[in-house]
C-alpha cells in the first residue's frame, strides 16, 4: 500500500527548532542583564552607598542625638540606632548586638540584612547605627528578574504565534507535497505572501500544473494513437487472412491479437476517465466473489474464498468489477510460486466501506515500485517475459474502475511473502448499517469456504 507518512508538526520540525534558537537567546539575554547586575552594578553601587551611610551616621553622630531623637530618626530613616558612653547605654531597637560584640568583629551584619556602622560620639562614646541598604536592592532585583521572566515568557509566545503564522506556507508545501506523491494533480495552494515562501509556493503551482499538463498530453497521446492504430490492425487482420497458412501466419496472428488487446484496454481506460463508462446498479457483491473463485479454483496453486454467507448490496457496474477481479487473480496466479499456498479472496465491512482483500504467496513487490504500480505501461520486471508478458495497463484499469465507483484499490505486500490488493467500495447511505459479520475460518456463521478444486 502507498504509505502517506504524517507531516512533522512538532518534533523535529524547523519550527521547534526556531522556537527553541528563540528561548536560548532569550535566556542568554536574560542572563547577560542578571550578570550585569550582580557583576558590575551591584558592587560599585553598595560601594557609593556604604560611604553615603557612612558619612551620614557621622553626620548624625556629630549632633549627639539623645534616645529621642534616636527614636525619631530611626522611625524616619529605619535605622535602629544604640548608644553606649558616658550619657547612658541605650538602644531604639531590642534586637540590636552590643558595640563590644560588633567592635569585636563577631557580627557585621544583622539577621535581616543590615550593616553596622560605629561611630564615635562628640561626649566619648559611641552610637551604633545599623542602615539597611542591602535588602530594598536585593528587592528592587527580584523584582528586575521576574519582570525580565514575565517579559521573557510573552516575547516567546509571540515569537511562537508569529512563527507559527510565517511557517504556515511550508506546512502547506509539505502536505501538497504529499498530495503530490500520492497522485492528486488538482492541488492549487494559496500564495499568501510576497516573500522567499509565496515564491516557492507558486513554483510549486507552476510545477503541478505542467505535471498535469504532460499527463494530460501523454494520456491524449496514448488515445490518439490506439485509435489511429485501429484501422491499420483490421486492414492487417483482413490482410492475414488471405496468407497462405504456415508458422509465420500464426505468429504474425498472435502479435496482431496481442496489438488488438493492448488497444482495447488503452480505450477501455480512457472510457473510465472520470468516473466515466460505467453502468452501476444495486448488485450483491457476493455472487461475484463465488463466480471468480470457481473460475480461477481449477488452476494451481487453487483460490480459497472467506466471505460471508449473507448478500453484500453495493451501487456497481457487475461486469467491470468482474475485470478487476479477473486482472487482480490473473496476476495473482502468474506471479504464485511452485511452493505458494491458494490464492486468499476475503471481504469484510467497516462502517462506511466493503472490502475485498485478494492475497496471493507469490515473491511480492518491491516498495519502491508502490509509485508507479498503478500507472499505465508499469511493470515491476521491465523486461517482458513470455511468462509473465503484459503491458502493466492491468492494474491501471483496476484503480480507473474502483476511482469510478468512488473506492480505491491499494496494495500491501504480507508480512511473510506475496502481496495483498485491497479494494474499498463505498457502501450507499442507504445501506449503511447492515454490517457483515468478520469472515473467519471457525465462524459460527459458516463463511463460504472455497478451496482446493485445482488439479
Ligand atoms: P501486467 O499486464 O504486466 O501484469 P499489471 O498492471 O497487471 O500489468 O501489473 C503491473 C506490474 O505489477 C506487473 O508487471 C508486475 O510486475 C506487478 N504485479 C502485479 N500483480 C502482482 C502480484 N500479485 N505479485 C507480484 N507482482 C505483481
Amino acid at each position: 500500500m502507498e504509505d502517506r507518512k504524517q507531516w512533522p508538526h512538532h518534533r523535529g520540525s524547523v519550527f521547534a527548532k526556531l522556537v527553541a534558537i528563540m528561548f536560548a537567546l532569550a535566556v542568554c539575554l536574560l542572563l547577560m542583564v542578571a550578570g550585569f547586575f550582580w557583576l558590575i552594578i551591584s558592587p560599585n553601587f553598595s560601594f557609593s552607598v556604604d560611604r553615603l551611610a557612612r558619612e551620614y551616621a557621622a553626620a548624625i553622630a556629630v549632633t549627639a542625638p539623645d534616645r529621642q531623637t534616636a527614636i525619631e530618626i530611626r522611625n524616619r530613616l529605619d535605622v535602629p540606632i544604640r548608644y553606649e558612653g558616658p550619657g547612658g547605654n541605650w538602644a531604639t531597637d531590642n534586637n540590636l548586638p552590643s558595640i563590644t560584640e560588633v567592635r569585636a568583629g563577631s557580627v557585621h551584619r544583622s539577621p535581616h540584612g543590615r550593616d553596622y556602622y560605629l561611630v564615635p560620639a562628640p561626649n566619648g562614646g559611641t552610637y551604633l547605627f545599623a542602615w539597611n541598604l542591602i535588602q530594598p536592592m536585593r528587592k528592587v532585583h527580584l523584582r528586575l528578574l521576574a519582570l525580565l521572566l514575565f517579559l521573557m515568557l510573552a516575547v516567546l509566545l509571540s515569537a511562537h504565534a508569529v512563527l507559527k503564522l510565517l511557517l504556515r506556507p511550508v506546512r502547506w508545501l509539505g502536505e501538497g507535497v504529499e498530495q503530490l506523491g500520492s497522485g492528486q494533480l488538482d492541488i492549487v495552494l494559496p500564495v499568501r505572501t510576497r516573500d522567499e515562501f509565496g515564491a516557492l509556493t507558486d513554483a510549486f503551482n507552476r510545477m503541478v500544473r505542467r505535471v498535469r499538463e504532460m499527463i494530460q498530453a501523454r494520456d491524449q497521446l496514448l488515445l490518439d494513437v490506439s485509435h489511429e492504430l485501429r484501422s491499420p490492425l483490421t486492414r492487417m487482420k483482413v490482410a492475414l487472412e488471405l496468407l497462405p497458412e504456415g508458422e509465420s501466419k500464426e505468429e504474425l496472428a498472435t502479435d496482431i491479437g496481442e496489438m488488438e488487446l493492448m488497444v482495447a484496454e488503452l480505450l477501455e481506460l480512457e472510457r473510465l476517465r472520470d468516473g466515466r463508462g460505467l453502468n452501476p446498479s444495486f448488485q450483491d457483491l457476493a455472487p461475484i466473489l463465488r463466480e471468480m473463485a470457481v473460475r480461477f479454483n481449477k488452476k494451481r496453486p487453487g483460490v480459497r474464498l472467506i466471505a460471508p454467507s449473507q448478500k453484500i448490496e453495493l451501487n456497481i457496474d457487475e461486469d467491470k468489477i468482474r475485470t478487476v477481479l479477473r486482472n487482480l487473480l490473473e496476476n495473482a496466479f502468474k506471479y504464485s510460486l511452485p511452493d505458494s499456498r491458494p490464492i486468499e479472496i476475503s471481504c469484510a465491512q467497516n462502517e462506511d466501506s466493503v472490502i475485498v482483500r485478494v492475497s496471493d504467496d507469490g515473491p511480492g513487490i518491491p516498495a519502491e515500485d508502490s509509485a508507479g504500480l498503478f500507472e499505465p505501461f508499469f511493470r515491476v520486471d521491465r523486461s517482458r517475459s513470455k511468462k509473465t508478458g503484459g503491458y502493466g495497463l492491468g492494474l491501471s484499469i483496476c484503480k480507473r474502475i474502483m476511482e469510478a465507483h468512488g473506492g480505491d484499490i491499494v496494495f500491501q505486500n504480507n508480512p511473510v511473502r506475496g502481496t495483498s490488493f485491497i479494494l474499498t467500495f463505498p457502501i450507499p447511505p442507504s445501506k449503511m448499517g447492515t454490517a457483515l459479520p468478520e469472515p473467519s475460518l471457525d465462524s459460527k456463521r459458516s463463511p463460504v469456504l472455497l478451496s482446493g478444486m485445482h488439479d
